[in-house]
């Protein structure tokens, strides 16, 4: 059973390979396997047939690769898809993310707007104010003019007309 099936001969471990498929054992050298190869087949990373398995299915054994590469290829998409998804959710949330700051920026420019208004409406205030101050001004000197003008106006009667009275002159 364990004995090399080539030379008949039993293999030491480090020298013993097994055929994955008869499970027939042999010596690497017999099948001419180095250690090295050995150590890939032991690690699981390649399987290896004797060559009369080999021969036998080896057209299955191309089925197998193909259904291995048929996996290998779902298994590639599902991963493009995921990353696919993944990237279509942080699209999502940078278009929300943009909106949230597209709304900020709006609400900070009206803010801003109504703070210009307010600013401008305090502006004009004060400049109605001295308008208004200018104007009391303006009327209270009118008002002493006025006064002084009507001494100009005076009607005087009662008093008998003097020749060559002066009525401009009052003082
Ligand atoms: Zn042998
Ligand atoms: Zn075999």
């Amino acid at each position: 059973m364990s004995n090399c099936d080539i030379c008949g001969g039993r293999p030491q471990a480090k020298h013993k390979l097994d055929c994955k498929c008869c499970r027939k054992v042999f010596h690497i050298n017999c099948v001419d396997v180095d250690e090295d190869q050995l150590q890939f087949y032991i690690a699981g990373d390649a399987i290896w047939l004797c060559t009369g398995c080999n021969a036998i299915i080896g057209n299955k054994q191309t089925i197998v690769t193909d259904a291995t590469a048929i996996s290998d290829i779902q298994n590639s998409l599902k991963m493009i898809l995921d990353q696919q998804n993944h990237f279509l959710l942080k699209m999502v949330r940078n278009d929300q993310d943009i909106k949230n700051l597209k709304a900020k920026a709006k609400d900070a420019a009206i803010e801003e707007d109504i703070t210009g208004h307010d600013k401008r409406i305090k502006i004009l205030e004060t400049a109605m104010k001295t308008l208004e101050d200018t104007n009391n001004t303006l009327k209270t000197k009118m008002d002493n003019f006025q006064q002084s003008s009507r001494i100009n106006c005076l009607e005087v009667t009662g008093v008998p007309k003097s020749a060559n009275e002066n009525n401009i002159k009052y003082h």
